[in-house]
């Protein structure tokens, strides 16, 4: 499975203006080779290769592989469409690979405008390290060095399993298991309200920084959410992996966050995507089955008895079965239904309402995954 991990850079003062002056470099290059490509309407890298290398290895100071990835980004940027010239910024992203980069235990060899530079790094995910395959993007963003690396981390195979755990997601409960565990929002709701009273504050500004500021502040609050999903996602795996047991979870297809008013946005549906897919991909990577089931009913029906009636979920948090009596919260007994679901299906069908989900090729930043 590819994934692509985030390291974060520590350079010196000197290094970093070394790595700043490389970016202004390249992009000032690609775009002279974007201009090059414009003008003669040749925008295939081969034979771009052939009419800007010398000129742009003579005119500027990167070296001969530099000048390969230069060419190769403005390729890659016609690819798109060729209805508008490329134009980069200054400090906007450049490719390396391995005749350029190269990683030690605790530090990187990457080649700069001053030569190669040998910076030390944080990279939560340092277990990848071996799997390290094809290029990594320099990038700079909120005044730090980041590298985006590929790496190509092979999969378990996946495990027979007799149970599912059931996964059911909602607003209250972020994420609630079949055992009954909840993984609150709570933490998240703090930092929401915080943050609408700060973004309702700034909106009422409109002023230029002020926009800035909520731009940044929005930033923080996705990456927040990151994280939070990584944990929760991480977790649940684990609980899977320690009792021998595959995921359930809901089939996003079908999936609704319940819409009331001034809930919607709790959460966000982005969010619920994300914490899926992460569940997903952790799931691959260590061989457990996941299956997508049919949201239909999960919240409706009673996990003892099977009985399905709207008036059985008293309210938002309450379950409580008109036909046995059977009572318990809302959410765990949706994620009941959820594992039922799973293990029901499991030996019919394939294709339709059982699915498992590998996501091959799928780049997920793993970055920020909780040591
Ligand atoms: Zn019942």
């Amino acid at each position: 499975m590819k994934l692509t991990l985030q390291i974060k850079l520590l350079p010196t003062k000197e290094q970093a203006q070394s790595l700043l002056n490389t970016f202004k470099e390249c992009n000032s290059a690609c775009n002279e080779i974007s201009a090059i490509a414009w003008n003669i309407k040749t925008f295939n890298q081969y034979r771009l290769h052939h009419k800007t290398y010398h000129l742009i290895k003579n005119a500027y100071a990167l070296s001969a592989q530099m000048v390969i990835r230069c060419i190769s980004k403005v390729a890659n940027a016609y690819k798109l469409d060729k209805k508008v010239q490329r134009r980069f910024k200054p400090l906007g992203a450049i490719t390396y690979d391995t005749r350029i980069l190269s990683y030690k235990k605790e530090s990187v060899s990457i080649w700069s405008v001053d030569g190669r530079l040998k910076i030390p790094f944080v990279c939560h995910n340092q277990k990848y390290f071996p799997y390290i395959k094809g290029e990594a993007d320099l990038i700079y963003k909120r005044k730090k060095f980041y590298l985006f690396q590929t790496v190509e981390v092979p999969e378990e195979d996946i495990k027979d399993v007799e149970e599912f755990i059931g996964v059911d997601l909602g607003i209250a409960n972020l994420a609630t298991t079949s055992d009954g565990q909840h993984f609150s929002g709570k933490q998240v709701d703090k930092v929401r309200e915080k943050a609408t009273k700060f973004k309702k504050a700034l909106q009422e500004k409109g002023t230029k920084s002020a926009k800035r500021h909520l731009k940044k502040f929005s930033g923080k609050e996705r990456r927040f959410k990151k994280h939070i999903n990584h944990t929760i996602s991480k977790q649940i795996v684990q609980i899977a992996k320690d009792t021998q047991r595959g995921i359930a979870i809901e089939d996003l297809k079908g999936f609704r966050v319940p819409v009331r008013k001034g809930q919607r946005e709790q959460f966000g549906k982005w969010a619920f995507n994300q914490l899926r897919s992460f569940v997903e991909y952790k799931s691959t990577l260590a061989g457990i089955p996941v299956v997508a089931v049919n949201p239909k009913n999960t919240s409706r029906t009673c996990s003892q008895c099977g009985f399905i009636s709207k008036s059985n979920r008293k309210s938002q948090s309450n379950f409580s079965c008109l036909k046995c009596g059977f009572s318990l919260n809302a959410d765990y007994n949706a994620a009941k239904n959820i594992a039922l679901k799973a293990s029901i299906n499991r030996p019919i069908a394939v294709h339709t309402e059982l699915v498992t989900t590998p996501i091959l090729g799928t780049a997920i930043p793993c970055g920020l995954a909780p040591r």
